[in-house]
């Protein structure tokens, strides 16, 4: 069962936006090229939490919609992406690592081979954010949620909110959980404090999706090759379902 596809909303997820070629990384011309088809084909690019409150309603989805999300808050979202999503009058909403702004992504537990890449600094957020940028919370520290108590998830998920409001102005109501991974007090936690979640689970947003265990779809899937040509048709679909179901089962 496919489900009903116009009420699908694809949730794309980049993280940086260099040339590395890393599992993390964009290509600067590849995103260029991605942002255009988006504007071409005439996509709907809704902000993250217009999307959530679309699913939330389960009304008025439109069937050509997409989100934009930016994984840990790189700088070169600032200096790479930024200037086209302005150009192309994109909303998209950036998760930021409170304690690292600023700093690097070389948080304790960070994978080999991701490499070291500068995080925006608050100035530059803030700067983004008057330009309609939206900013949710991605963890102060950015540690694995199935490792820590209930005091340090508090910490992680809580302590973001206040920070990020402090520095840019604006509550973020959206979390992203570090790595993907939650767990039943984390996501409890992350409940009663923000009105929407985003994980790693490759898929398609839809109105049954629960709001803070929203899946998005990987972008690293498409980076190396010509395969966003097909978004919005039916082989997207199922290439995003395929992807999805191998991740599955390389996790079980
Ligand atoms: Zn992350």
């Amino acid at each position: 069962m496919l489900g009903d596809w116009t009420a699908a909303i694809p949730i794309l997820t980049y993280h940086s936006i260099d040339s590395s070629k890393s599992v993390i990384s964009t290509d600067v011309q590849q995103f260029s090229r991605q942002m255009e088809y988006l504007a071409e084909t005439k996509t709907r690019v809704l902000s993250l939490i217009e999307a959530v409150s679309l699913l939330k309603q389960r009304s008025s989805i439109p069937s050509n919609a997409a989100v934009l999300t930016f994984d840990d808050g790189f700088r070169n979202f600032y200096t790479c992406a930024f200037p086209i999503l302005r150009k192309l009058q994109f909303p998209a909403t950036v998760f930021l690592v409170t304690g690292y702004a600023g700093k690097d992504n070389h948080w304790p537990g960070q994978s080999p081979g991701i490499p070291r890449l500068e995080l925006l600094d608050w100035q530059e957020a803030r700067e983004a954010s008057l330009a309609g940028i939206d900013f949710g919370a991605h963890s102060v520290t950015h540690p694995n949620f199935a490792h820590l108590s209930h005091e340090d998830l508090t910490r992680e998920i809580v302590d973001p909110q206040q920070i990020i409001c402090g520095r840019i102005g604006v509550t973020p109501k959206i979390f992203a959980y570090p790595y993907g991974m939650y767990t039943p007090v984390a996501e409890e936690i992350v409940g009663r404090t923000y009105e929407a979640a985003c994980t790693v689970e490759m898929g398609f947003a839809v109105p049954d999706s629960h709001p803070h265990r929203l899946p998005r779809i990987d972008m690293y899937y498409f980076s190396q090759n010509n395969l966003f040509q097909w978004f919005g048709r039916s082989a997207f679909r199922r290439y995003v379902g395929m992807r999805g179901l191998l991740r599955k089962l390389r996790d079980q």
